[in-house]
């Protein structure tokens, strides 16, 4: 056995020993670990700085009670988490997440991913996630609001411009930054730089909101072309119906090719003729409606209750945009039988390790959640460069500075990847690439 491999089942060990039971961020760091050693074979120095033991430890996790007063009147008590994971390379950045699964585990997994995300932008962001077991769904918007003040009460002195700016990811949209960046200023003042994915009027960035959609297919779209392919005429299978999924299927349509599935958490619509995004924007953005209506509203749309990675649908592209551990090894098989020749992932993490066997096995070109997804965040880190000065991008800049980010990720993974003789693994050429810059600063800055 080798120095690096021996090296990497140590840390391996201690950490099983001592978070065991953190399923989901276990998870995440086995993706990781499974394509690292090439870099520490390379860097011996980084074994000696322990540089792997202590990316896997997070710099900081907070864990809080966040207590609010429901429309009848009853005191509820929530769970709040910020895990601030590694600033080597920038202030924490990540997104917060409202969704009962939410645990240290899910928030460990998430904030794990984003340092290397983070780090693939080329943007200067470190990574961090938070969060809570609140479930807005059902919920009035009374009752989010004094939610998320509440939330905010506490995680205001945890963040800060230069220290930490969370977003939004699953459950946390336009209407809750709003409210968090309320209770923010409230309590501290205007300050801009606090909050990404705010509206329009109070300092946000022009397509913050289309960014993790739009820059799936960009990158999506140089996966293709570095294969002497493009997306006209492309069928698409893809799962959401979320913010991601929305504008993954406007951006998809645009370059010619056809969204065929959408879905929530209940069940999912087959539509032969195409989704049509804006419909389900008005059904879960404005309404915040279930996904079965648009069958009430198209009629070539059929509506089944059950996983969409279920369905025997064709296609030619997954884009699993809903959230983790989406698609199983069935799901996966079920892609490849239809003809899938392409997964990339909108959702952080949506397939299972299992499931990823099965696209190696099959050979399909794989776009990994922490390149092909990069797109919100790094958008997010567009929307502080603005607010740092003061000024508002046009549409059409921050659209052209997304869309060589994505082209930037999608080739220095494939550079990596080719460097450590890796060929077309882009799951290894993401991890390194994204590592790389994340371990050099952190030897550099010392122990
Ligand atoms: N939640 C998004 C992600 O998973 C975006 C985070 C951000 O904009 O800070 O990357």
């Amino acid at each position: 056995m080798s120095q690096a491999t021996e090296y990497i089942k140590e840390v391996r060990a201690t950490l099983a020993q001592r978070d065991g039971n953190q399923t989901e961020f276990l998870e995440a760091v086995d993706n990781f670990l499974a394509t690292i050693t090439p870099v520490f074979e390379a860097h011996p120095e980084y074994i000696e700085a322990n540089i792997l033991g202590r990316l896997t430890e997070p710099e900081r996790a907070i864990q809080f009670r966040v207590p609010w007063v429901d429309d009848a009147g009853k005191v509820q008590i929530n769970r709040g988490f910020r895990v601030q994971f590694n600033s080597a390379i920038g202030p924490y950045k990540g997104g917060l997440r409202f969704h009962p699964s939410v645990n240290l585990s899910v928030i460990k997994f998430l904030g794990f991913e984003q340092i290397l995300k983070n780090s693939l932008t080329g943007l200067p962001i470190g990574g961090g996630k938070g969060g809570s077991d609140f479930d807005p769904k059902g919920k009035t918007d009374g009752e989010v609001m004094r939610f998320a003040q509440s939330f905010m009460t506490e995680l205001q002195r945890h963040i800060g411009p230069d220290i930490d700016v969370p977003a939004g990811d699953i459950g946390v949209g336009g209407r809750e930054i709003g409210y968090l960046f309320g209770q923010y200023k409230r309590l501290n003042g205007f300050s801009g730089g606090i909050l990404t994915g705010k509206g329009l009027s109070y300092g946000g960035s022009l397509a913050r909101s289309e960014a993790t959609g739009f820059g799936l297919l960009y990158y999506v779209d140089a996966m293709l072309k570095a294969h002497r392919d493009d997306l006209s005429g492309k069928k698409v299978k893809l799962s959401g119906a979320g913010n991601v999924a929305i504008y993954a299927i406007q951006k998809a349509t645009e370059l010619g090719a056809k969204v065929v599935t959408v879905s929530d958490s209940d069940g999912y619509i087959y539509d032969e003729q195409g989704i049509d995004y804006k419909i389900v924007k008005q059904i879960k953005e404005v309404e915040r409606g279930r996904i079965s209506e648009y069958a009430k509203r198209v009629s070539t749309a059929q509506y089944s209750t059950g996983s969409v990675w279920e369905a025997p649908v064709d296609c030619d592209l997954a884009l699993p945009s809903a959230t983790q551990n989406e698609i199983d090894a069935d799901g996966a098989k079920l892609l490849v039988a239809g003809g899938a020749k392409l997964v990339a992932e909108g959702a952080n993490m949506p397939s299972t390790p299992e499931a990823i066997k099965v696209y190696r096995q099959a050979g399909l070109l794989y776009g990994p959640a922490k390149a092909a997804n990069a797109g919100g965040v790094a958008v997010s880190a567009l929307e502080m460069s603005q607010n740092s000065q003061r000024l508002s991008w046009s549409f059409a800049d921050v659209d052209q500075r997304l869309q060589k980010i994505m082209q930037d990720i999608f080739e220095e993974s494939a550079d990596a990847a080719k460097q450590f003789n890796l060929g077309d693994d882009y799951v290894a050429g993401a991890n390194i690439a994204g590592f790389l810059k994340v371990a050099d600063a952190m030897y550099a800055q010392g122990i």
